[in-house]
């Protein structure tokens, strides 16, 4: 009989399909449980940027996976390297997909599937509660039904509902709620106007306008390379947006759109185009960022989390996918080398694992939020210009990220540093460590046909 642990998965996403895979290759038997219905259910997000994706997975995907460049790459079938530029007031900065700074900005949904190969997802399953004993844990779900295994792991995402077994509190008494309006819109965009904006950036740009940030984004493109599918992401600094009668509660699609219309207008045409193609209805409900600055968990046993639910951070840095992967990979070798039989040193290793993945989360939200203090100040001095009649947008470097892509690798180590002091290691590169300034972009070197 095997003496391998048998896993249980909660959360079907970045880091819980990781690891899954990671045991796969490794011969460990598990289940994947993920609340939503199918790989599409709900959308699944836009594109996110993975820093060196290939040291970052290394060698734990099974080999029949399709390549991850061809198979989730946003600009495929374009022969473009993945590319973000940050307009700060006169001023470019660009990543660039190269050999000195590897990077890739991938379609979410593509990488879910990527993911999800050969694993049999157990798809519309909502974690409730959990139970654990001496001798295994019991996962029990809202329809009723249960799964029993040796360990369990937590990969459901920020509002995780493994994280309060873990801390022994509630997450209302985690999360922190970022101090942004955040407007999402998506179009589609053809021919000539698509090629205008791959010239901003190949997979996104990102600016400051007066009081907001703007990131626009290139989700995918049609298979016969005419369309892109772009969104958007306006935040909006605002402390007020917890109180209970914010307008951003109750608004609106058409107000949203409005809001952030009117505030793009600072801009040249080609930033305001992406809005301005946006029909209402393809305006998101609304959203708020959460992180939770978690310094330490009490001790595992049979439990633990990892990715967003043990480290929910701002998406300033674009790196929280990054962490999902790198704790699912490192905990997969340790529960493939672990024995049933002396349960007891796996359980000394889970907990050495579980506080290092916390820690590490732990700095890379305190960069976030550093990175979100920067964005103010950048959208601040555009206000300023804006007032003095200067071109908008702010001075200085880059930020360290963007929302859903680039950071430039805000400083490692924490300012003030966490609860509880010793030892924190730095956050990992995240997509866009090692932006340049340039005085002028790359030509596109493509024309995109018009119909
Ligand atoms: C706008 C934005 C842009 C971002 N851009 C980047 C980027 O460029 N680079 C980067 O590295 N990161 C980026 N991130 C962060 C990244 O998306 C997350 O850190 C990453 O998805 C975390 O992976 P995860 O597996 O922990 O959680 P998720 O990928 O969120 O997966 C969690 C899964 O658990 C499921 N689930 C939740 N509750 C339950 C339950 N009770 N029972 C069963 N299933 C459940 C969910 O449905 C979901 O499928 C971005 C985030 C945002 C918001």
């Amino acid at each position: 009989m095997s003496t391998k642990l048998h896993v249980l998965i909660i959360g079907g996403g970045i880091g819980g399909l990781t690891l899954a895979q990671s045991l796969r290759k490794q011969g460990v038997t598990f289940e994947v449980f993920e609340q939503d219905t199918s790989t599409t259910s709900r959308g699944y997000g836009f594109a996110l940027g993975l820093y060196d994706p290939d040291t970052l997975f290394g060698d734990a995907l099974p080999d029949d996976l399709p390549k991850l460049r061809d198979a989730a790459g946003h600009l495929t079938p374009l022969p473009l390297a993945s590319q973000a530029v940050f307009y700060m007031g006169p001023k470019k900065f660009m990543l660039e997909d190269s050999t000195e700074t590897p990077c890739l900005r991938v379609n979410r949904l593509k990488l879910r599937e990527l993911l999800a190969t050969g694993i049999d997802v157990q798809w519309g399953k909502e974690a409730d509660r959990i139970e654990e004993d001496d001798d295994k844990v019991t996962a029990f779900f809202k329809d009723g039904t249960s799964a029993t295994g040796d360990v369990l792991i937590g990969t459901d995402g920020v509002h995780s509902s493994v994280r309060p077994h873990v801390l022994k509190k509630p997450n209302s008494e985690v999360l922190e709620l970022s101090p942004n309006v955040i407007v999402v819109g998506e179009t589609k965009l053809r021919g000539k106007e698509f090629e205008q904006q791959l010239q901003m950036g190949h997979s996104c740009y990102m600016t400051f306008g007066p009081g907001f940030s703007l990131f626009v984004g290139l989700n995918r493109v049609s298979e016969d390379s005419k369309e892109g599918d772009y969104y958007w992401l306006m935040a909006g600094n605002d402390d007020t947006v917890g109180q209970d009668d914010h307008w951003a509660k109750t608004a609106t699609a058409e107000e949203r759109l409005k809001w952030a219309l009117a505030k793009v207008q600072v801009f040249p045409p080609p930033f305001r185009k992406t809005l301005e193609k946006t029909k209402a209805e393809d305006v998101k409900g609304n959203i708020v960022w959460h992180d939770a600055l978690i310094p330490s968990t009490p001790a595992v046993s049979r439990v633990a989390i990892l990715g967003d639910a043990a480290h929910p951070m701002p998406p300033a840095r674009g790196e929280g996918a990054i962490h999902a992967i790198q704790d699912a990979i490192k905990l997969s070798k340790i529960i493939s080398a672990a024995d049933k039989t002396d349960f007891a040193s796996f359980k000394e290793k889970l907990n050495e694992w579980q506080q290092e993945v916390v820690a590490t989360g732990h700095e890379s939200i305190l960069a976030g939020r550093r990175v979100l203090e920067f964005a103010k100040k950048a959208a601040a001095a555009a206000a300023a210009a804006a007032a003095g009649g200067g071109p908008p947008g702010g001075a200085g470097g880059p930020p360290g990220g963007v929302p859903g892509s680039a950071g430039a690798g805000g400083p490692p180590g924490g300012a003030g540093g966490p609860p509880g002091g010793g030892f924190r290691p730095p956050p990992p590169k995240c997509w866009g460590h090692s932006t340049k300034m340039v005085d002028e972009l790359p030509p596109l070197g493509i024309t995109i046909a018009e119909d």
